[in-house]
């Protein structure tokens, strides 16, 4: 692939990967060598540059810490079975990071600044990319104002960091989490589809006090009636009852999800019933008393599959039954797995290879 962007780049003089157990990754806790920096201000996007990974420094009136102009993508690349690179669905990361960022009134960086940076980074930082079986070389670009200006105004000046870190297996067992009605997540007409940092912020407070009641996660409804499944934490939600996956559409209110796009993908492909459309705590509780529900996980970048073993709704807990190999949400990360490594052929064209 031809570079159309000058990137500068300034390496590290020592690796610091031998500090790395490679055997126990624990999720966010390692960042790799270098980082990628690239500042919007008089009204262009300047050289991004590759340095090694370091601090930054800010002015405390960096408009971003008291109003809240931030965005963050979270992706990964990973370590095919032939030795290879890739970066995963890098296009509809970038889609979705241009959403984000026009929502929260920010300069959109350019196409070939994200996805040529990321290569880039991922090239030079390739010895961080995991082998292990469910590991993965995390890809975090993010964005936020730096304008220094204290009075409440839209910035006129930005950054655009990428950082990379290798991340095993988020969890290995299942989550327990809880329909929340009280607190809300997104309101129609709000910046529910975006990632932008306050949507996280705001959702803290809520996660701990389910936390303190014994739950992993909420399970967040729609913001009117406290009825529909929008879904949990920083995944989308599926559902497996009679032997159909139900997962809500997609809204102003939910984020539109890779996982989830690509696992209703394959899901089509497989033969498996699917239906998009919302699903109520009602409906839930129901398939739970007539045993119909047999599965529910969650569905993200972070953990690609993320087994649910209990449902709380209106203080009442509702036991999942075990999964085992032929559960649809084990079929559909098997087959998802084997595309990113290269052993199933990627027909829709979702690995970048480095
Ligand atoms: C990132 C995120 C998801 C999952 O999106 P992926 O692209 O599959 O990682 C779902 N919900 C929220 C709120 C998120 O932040």
């Amino acid at each position: 692939m031809e570079l159309t962007t000058e990137i500068s780049v300034s390496k590290i003089s020592r690796s610091k990967i031998h500090e790395v157990d490679f055997t126990n990754l624990e999720f966010g806790k390692y960042t790799s060598d270098h980082m990628l920096v690239c500042d919007f201000a008089a009204g262009e996007w300047q050289t991004p540059h590759i340095l090694p990974f370091a601090n930054l420094s800010l002015s405390p009136t960096a408009l971003a810490l008291h109003y809240g102009q931030t965005v963050f993508e979270g992706m990964k690349a990973f370590r095919m079975t032939d030795g290879r690179t890739n970066i995963f669905r890098m296009e509809k990361h970038y889609q979705r990071m241009t959403k984000s960022l026009d929502r929260m009134c920010m300069a959109v960086v350019p196409k070939e600044i994200f996805e040529e940076g990321l290569r880039a980074l991922v090239a030079i930082d390739r010895s961080w990319v995991p082998d292990q079986p469910g590991s993965a070389l995390y890809l975090r670009p993010f964005e936020f104002a730096t304008e220094n200006r204290f009075g409440v105004k839209v910035s006129e000046e930005y950054r655009f960091v990428i950082f990379t870190g290798p991340v095993g297996n988020l969890y290995t067992r299942r989550i327990k989490v809880k329909a929340e009605t009280q607190y809300i997540r997104a309101a129609k007409g709000g910046t529910g589809f975006t990632k932008c940092g306050g949507n996280y912020g705001g959702a803290f407070y809520a996660t701990q006090q389910a936390r303190k009641e014994g739950y992993d996660q909420v399970l967040w409804t729609d913001a009117r009636d406290n009825r529909f499944i929008e879904e949990s934490g920083m995944m989308n939600v599926m559902f497996v009852i009679d032997g159909i996956l139900i997962t809500p559409p997609v809204s102003e209110t939910t984020l539109d999800g890779v996982t989830r796009d690509s696992l209703l993908t394959l899901a089509g492909e497989m033969g498996i019933q699917t239906e998009i459309r919302r699903i109520s705590t009602d409906e839930i509780e129901n398939a739970f008393r007539q045993n119909t529900i047999t599965e529910a996980f969650g569905v993200g970048t972070a953990a690609v599959v993320l087994p649910m073993g209990v449902i709380g709704i209106n203080g009442i807990d509702h036991q999942l039954p075990e999964y085992n190999s032929s559960s649809v949400q084990n079929k559909l990360k098997s087959k998802l797995d084997l595309i990113r490594s290269g052993e199933a052929e990627d027909i829709y064209g979702w690995n970048d290879i480095i």
